[in-house]
Parts: structure tokens; C-alpha cells; sequence
């Protein structure tokens, strides 16, 4: 399911999910549905005609015009203030897409699977919960969520109720500052957690790693060093350090 050109979505919903990032409900006439984990490009055309695209993760999956983004604010930078801020339902951007083949989960392999986000690289790895939880596979994956605080967690109380109601496993990893209470150590993603947190190499899952690019790139490395062969690894960086 992969389409070229661009057309217009109009935005249907604009929701504040964390102090700096707001859910998208985008209605594209004609979408053709996409798979979990795939990605669109949003192009903006300002009134002189400037024009300025990025990319975001789908965080909904599966047939229907209507797409769920979760954009994450980069104090400075030039797309993703607007888009947290400023757009309002009823308006129309644009979108190419979907897009990406390789970081999407797709239902009845076998191998257990291992998602691990940083930030804002949760959209994509939500579809895939959400995709895993509606093929019944939702025992088989585990997901490692880092974040600065509970606060700055998209999606955080869906995931609760996902994981309490017996779905994925669910790790939080606070980075900043934990919630009171919280019993584990505060810091980044180290090997002491991977090991804890994931499944081991033995088990032979499919990983998938999303964040900033340095969160995947130090991630990926550990888990080569842990033991996984870097084919199984499938990573998505979204920008920055
Ligand atoms: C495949 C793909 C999927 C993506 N999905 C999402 C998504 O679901 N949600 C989301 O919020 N973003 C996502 N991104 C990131 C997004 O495309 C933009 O890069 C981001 O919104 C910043 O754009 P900007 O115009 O605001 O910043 P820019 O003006 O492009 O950059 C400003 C400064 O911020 C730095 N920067 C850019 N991106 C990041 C980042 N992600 N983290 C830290 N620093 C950064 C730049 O290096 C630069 O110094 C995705 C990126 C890719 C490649």
C-alpha cells in the first residue's frame, strides 16, 4: 500500500497529548489504508509560496481516510511548532504517502517482537501495538517506552490500559525525572535495561528501534553488543543529535 503524489488531507481533530506534542486526525480522500509503521510526508506552502516537508509516523493503521499523527514540538524548528500550535481543524495540508515498506510489523510471523522507543518515536511503534493487539499477537511483543518524564509519554494511558489489560509488556524508562514512587533507576537507555527489559537474543525476535537519531543509533549498537544480529534489528531515526 504505497501511493505517490500529493493530496490534500484536511485536519479533522487537534488534541494536546503532552506539553509539547498534539495528535492529528488528518481525513485524506482516497487514502488507501496503510500498514503498521509506515509514514507520510506533510508539505506546507506558505503564502508566498514557500514551501517546507517533513515526514511523520502513522499512529493508526488499517483501511479508512482518516489517519492519526502525533507530532512532537522542536523548540526552533521550523515545521513542528506550526503543526503543534497553530493548525486548526478544518484546515488543509498537504500529504504523500503512505510511505516505508521496511519498518512496518506485519500479523502472523512467529518470532517474538521487541519495540523500543525514544520520545516521540512511539507513533509508529503504537501501530503496531494497536495492529498486534487486534491480531491477537500482543503477547508476543514488548515494548520499551524512554522518555523524559511520565508527562512527555504520547500515548501513555492507552499503553497503560494495553498493558494492563494483558496486552504488550510495557517498560517505561524516565530519563529525567521519574513518577513518585517509581522504584527503578532514572537515566538513558543502558545494557542493564535492555537485558531486563527486552527479549533476550535467544528467543530470536525482530526488534524495531524509533526515536531521535542518536536514541537508535546508541540503542542499536547496544543490542548488537547484547547479542542481536543486526538483521533483526529494524530502526527508524527521526532527526537530531
Ligand atoms: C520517517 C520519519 C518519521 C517521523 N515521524 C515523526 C513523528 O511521528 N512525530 C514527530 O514529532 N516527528 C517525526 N519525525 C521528525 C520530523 O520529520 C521532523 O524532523 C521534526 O518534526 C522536526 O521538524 P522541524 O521542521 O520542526 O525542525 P527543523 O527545522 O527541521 O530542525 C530544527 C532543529 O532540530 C533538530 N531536529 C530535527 N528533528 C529532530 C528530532 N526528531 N529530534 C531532535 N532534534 C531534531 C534539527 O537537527 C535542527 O537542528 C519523523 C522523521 C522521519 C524521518
Amino acid at each position: 500500500m504505497t501511493v505517490g503524489g500529493w493530496q490534500p488531507a484536511r485536519v479533522v481533530e487537534a488534541v494536546g497529548t503532552t506539553p509539547s506534542a498534539r495528535l492529528l486526525h488528518l481525513q485524506v480522500p482516497g487514502w488507501p489504508g496503510n500498514e503498521a509503521g509506515q509514514h507520510v510526508d506533510i508539505r506546507l506552502t506558505a503564502e508566498d509560496g514557500y514551501q517546507a516537508v517533513r515526514s511523520y509516523s502513522i499512529g493508526s493503521y488499517g483501511p479508512g481516510e482518516t489517519i492519526e499523527l502525533a507530532v512532537d514540538e522542536i523548540p526552533d524548528g521550523e515545521v513542528s511548532p506550526y503543526l503543534v500550535r497553530d493548525v486548526l481543524p478544518g484546515d488543509e495540508l498537504e500529504v504523500k504517502g503512505p510511505l516505508g515498506g521496511y519498518f512496518v510489523w506485519r500479523p502472523g510471523g512467529a518470532e517474538p517482537v521487541q519495540l523500543i522507543a525514544g520520545g516521540s518515536g512511539i507513533v509508529p511503534l503504537m501501530a503496531i501495538v494497536r495492529a498486534a493487539t487486534d491480531a491477537r499477537a500482543a503477547a508476543s511483543v514488548r515494548l520499551l517506552y524512554s522518555v523524559r518524564t511520565a508527562e512527555d509519554a504520547i500515548y501513555r494511558d492507552e499503553l497503560e490500559r494495553q498493558a494492563s489489560n494483558g496486552g504488550v509488556a510495557l517498560t517505561w524508562r524516565y530519563t529525567r525525572g521519574a513518577p513518585g514512587g517509581w522504584q527503578g533507576r532514572v537515566g538513558r537507555v543502558d545494557d542493564d535495561v535492555l537485558r531486563a527489559a527486552t527479549w533476550e537474543p535467544g528467543r530470536e525476535p525482530i526488534v524495531y528501534v524509533c526515536g531521535p537519531t542518536g536514541f537508535v543509533e546508541h540503542v542499536a549498537d547496544a543490542l548488537v553488543g547484547l547479542g542481536h544480529p543486526p538483521a533483526r534489528i529494524r530502526t527508524e531515526r527521526f532527526g537530531g543529535a
